[in-house]
């Protein structure tokens, strides 16, 4: 799956969703999260990202590392 680290908060640009074939990119308060059993990993998302929010999940950067847990519980509370 991937991921949508923290340059996604307060940003939502949303770029991401118009290109996002199987709609798999949700909204919640702050960010935008992958909901990782429907995402193809087709990696359209990622380019488009203007603050590079997004990363294939064995490509996460060290600090982004937690965020693979925290889209998946996004859509777990909802
Ligand atoms: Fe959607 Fe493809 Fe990005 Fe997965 S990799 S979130 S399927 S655009």
């Amino acid at each position: 799956t991937y991921v949508i680290g923290e340059a996604c908060v307060d940003v939502m640009d949303r770029a991401c969703v118009q290109e996002c074939p199987v709609d798999c990119i949700y909204e919640g308060g702050r960010s935008l999260y992958i909901q990782p059993d429907e995402c193809v990993d087709c990696g359209a998302c990622e380019p488009v990202c203007p603050v590079e929010a997004i990363y294939f999940e064995d490509d996460l950067p060290e600090p982004y590392r937690p965020y693979l847990a925290d889209n998946e519980a996004f859509f777990v509370e909802t």
